[in-house]
């Protein structure tokens, strides 16, 4: 058996290396580095992709969500909700540019933000909403959409985990994470659904107005060379990132598809387990099998309901089996975001979620005889 790896960037590198090889060449014999040629044709390239009017390259999803909160003209003060149950970047951004995050408990099925706890955190000073698409699966964007025009509030997507996930609205319509809300913020960590090698990110809004102020402000607020009419920040996505995203994206459906159907046949092997709770597909377009794009799978996450779930990874660890536990601790527990306004009665999925996930190895390259060894290794620890 290969030896499995959680994520294998090297088994994907060689089905594209001729390509990436050749373009860094070219990149490195015409020196546009930085916002060159390559970096604006991926840029029009994701905006085909996405079906949305305006992509923003930066440097990193982290920044994107700052840009994203920036370039909506946040206050100090102003709050912004967002999941209890995510990475951290997301509640990062938030206090960093001085406004007040307000951390709310999420689903037990999707780990997305909970409606009814988001609606009850709203005050008077909310400005933003960030819904995180964890793991791969869009958020509840419906309702959100409706809470947030009930409230006149900004939507700012978090689609770090789910680049190419799809969700159908009530109305029919059918369309790519990321493009519901006012702006979007992604992430090309080379980890990610579609990863650079290196640090990248991107923004992306159909509003022309706030897609020009976001343009403005990763490059030091110049509209105009050496004239900075706003505060900016220095975020560019570099031309080498650049290629290396050409050459990924036109593949990225399939490699979206590789991941739905490794985590099928996962939660195949996982059928009738009392103690394991497979991840769950809440909004599904109706076409069952490997073309569904409703959850790309970022990461194929557990819940093993009769605490065993540490032992588990030990004894994952003991084996070489690699996996990862997607996340440890509640934000709101964390001490740079801890504040006296939450309640532990607040947060009653999150504290169990936290004792309970794990996340497989997910990736394009697996192959079943690792899923057949992984799934049986797993079925018969949590049932010993
Ligand atoms: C990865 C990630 C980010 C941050 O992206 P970086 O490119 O690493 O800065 C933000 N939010 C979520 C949910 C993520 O998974």
């Amino acid at each position: 058996m290969k030896k499995i790896q959680m994520v294998d960037l090297s088994g994907q590198f060689q089905t594209i290396k001729d390509q990436v090889n050749s373009s860094i060449a070219n990149v490195l014999e015409t020196t546009a580095f930085i916002n060159g040629p390559e970096v604006h044709a991926f840029q029009k390239e994701l905006e085909d992709y996405l079906g949305v009017k305006h992509v923003i390259p930066c440097a990193n999803g982290t920044d994107a969500l700052q840009i994203a909160m920036m370039g909506l003209g946040l206050q100090p003060g102003d709050e912004v909700i967002t999941a209890d149950f995510t990475f951290a970047a997301t509640v990062e951004v938030i206090a960093l540019l001085n406004l007040t995050p307000v951390l709310v408990d999420v689903e037990p099925d999707s780990f997305n933000i909970d409606l009814v706890a988001l609606e009850k955190a709203i005050t008077p000073k909310t400005k933003a909403i960030v819904p995180v698409h964890l793991f791969g699966q869009c958020a509840n964007m419906d309702a959100i959409l409706e809470i947030a025009e009930k409230h006149n509030l900004y939507v700012i997507e978090d689609n770090a985990q789910a680049i190419g996930a799809s969700y159908t609205l009530k109305d029919g319509s059918r369309k790519k994470s990321g493009t519901f809300g006012n702006v979007a913020a992604t992430s090309f960590f080379p980890s990610k659904n579609l990863g650079c090698y290196g640090d990248g990110g991107a923004l992306y809004t159909n509003d022309d107005e706030l897609a020009h102020t976001l343009r403005g402000i990763v490059n030091h607020g110049m509209y105009e060379r050496y004239h900075h009419d706003v505060v900016g920040v220095n975020s560019r996505l570099d031309s080498i990132q650049a290629v290396v995203l050409r050459a990924k994206l036109p593949h990225l459906d399939k490699y979206n598809q590789q991941r739905a159907e490794a985590a099928r046949k996962y939660s195949e092997a996982f059928k009738g387990q009392e103690h394991i709770l497979v991840p769950r597909i809440v909004h599904t377009c109706g076409e069952a099998g490997a073309n569904c794009d409703c959850h790309v799978f970022h990461q194929y996450t557990l819940r093993i309901t009769n605490g065993k779930r540490d032992a588990l990874v030990k004894h994952f660890a003991e084996l070489q089996i690699p996996c990862g536990v997607y996340y440890p601790i509640p934000l709101h527990k964390q001490k740079a975001y801890l504040d006296e306004r939450y309640k532990e009665e607040d947060f009653p999925v999150t504290n169990q979620l936290v004792k309970e996930v794990i996340s497989l190895p997910m990736h394009t390259e697996l192959d079943d005889e690792q899923i057949t060894y992984i799934t049986s290794t797993l079925i018969k620890f949590v049932n010993s």
